[in-house]
């Protein structure tokens, strides 16, 4: 580790200016990500701002129904707040799938958005990334990429998004809220996470200076019946090889509506859209979650250790859409 400063700030307005006054300083709330990349040299803020006075620690539900959650909130609060387990289970599944018990604790809702990529060179700093080192080159391209992502890629970085929270969010309606000097401003979930393209290294349409103050979920009834399928080499503390969010809205047999997100296997949060119109309108069984999978893949592209993904996803699809649909 290296020195930096330290500071407390009382109120959202003393945040935003505290890190107005400084290019280098970071917002820091549990840290569980951020610390881990100080130790490997790879985040060194020159200061970090303690946001964890700002009483962004709330669940709320509104008078329209909308839930608005603080950007502080735990990760376990949220999990197994009663509102959102029962109205959004495939959230709270997917929340629970995350981490183990003691960093769900810890771990925020803001900074679960704002959680960096697990690629192994890109904690090996003596391995080029262009992440990490834009113009470095991607060693993942051509090295061991197993649990590299098939969707989203570009030739300058194939690094999957690493969150299961924010494949439930995908797939629910989801707006989160921003703050900086200028004011606030919401931003849709879809619009968020940036594709790697030429710019690995920018991952969202955040700004410098801008405070996630709270994300805000939409009411959608048939979001109750809704499952988070994750797939992953051991049984817990491990993140995705594949997983999928998926609800249905069924009735009479006939599927009306679906919502499907994928994580473990895109370069960000996947949202399946072209699989979710797809199968509105079909019959809620095998063959059409078959279809439906294949369509969700159509576009993805193995790589030398990670082909196997594949059909893996589409098999979590298919699992995920059997245990919500029947
Ligand atoms: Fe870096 Fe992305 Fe390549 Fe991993 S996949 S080495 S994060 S550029």
């Amino acid at each position: 580790m290296y020195p930096f400063i330290f500071t407390k700030v009382k109120d959202s307005a003393e945040a935003i200016s505290t890190i107005g006054a400084n290019p280098h300083a970071k917002f820091i709330g549990g840290g569980t990500n951020l610390l881990d990349l100080m130790k490997m040299n790879i985040e060194k803020p020159a200061q970090l701002i303690d946001i964890n006075t700002l009483g962004l620690n709330k669940i709320e539900v509104q008078s329209n129904g909308n839930i608005l959650i603080g950007a502080l909130v735990r990760n376990s609060d949220l999990a197994y707040h009663a509102t959102i387990s029962e109205r959004y289970p495939l959230l709270s599944q997917a929340l629970l799938s995350g981490a183990s018990a003691q960093l769900r604790n810890m771990a925020t809702t803001a900074g679960n958005l704002l959680q960096r990529t697990r690629c192994y060179y890109f904690y090996d700093t003596v391995m080029p990334c262009n992440k990490r080192e834009p113009g470095t080159g991607c060693s993942a391209l051509t090295g061991y990429n197993r649990m590299h992502a098939i969707l989203g890629t570009s030739d300058k970085c194939i690094a999957t998004h690493p969150s299961d929270m924010c494949v439930a969010l995908a797939a629910l309606d989801t707006v989160i809220h921003v703050q900086n000097a200028t004011g606030s401003q919401t931003i849709q979930f879809a619009d968020f996470h940036l594709l790697p393209g030429d710019t690995p290294q920018k991952e969202t349409v955040l700004q410098p200076g801008d405070l996630i103050t709270h994300i805000e979920i939409a009411p959608l009834p048939f979001a109750k019946n809704s499952t988070y399928v994750k797939v992953r080499d051991r049984a817990s503390y491990e993140f995705a090889l594949t997983s999928a969010a998926v609800a249905l809205d069924v009735r009479g047999g006939t599927i009306k509506a679906a919502r499907i997100a994928l994580g473990g296997v895109g370069t960000k949060p996947w949202r399946a859209t072209a699989a979710e119109q797809f199968i509105a309108g079909k019959p809620a069984n095998g063959q059409t979650y078959i279809a439906a999978a294949a369509l969700a893949l159509k576009d993805a592209k193995g790589y030398q250790y990670n082909a196997f993904k594949i059909q893996l996803s589409k098999q979590a699809i298919i699992s995920a859409l059997q245990n919500t649909g029947g």
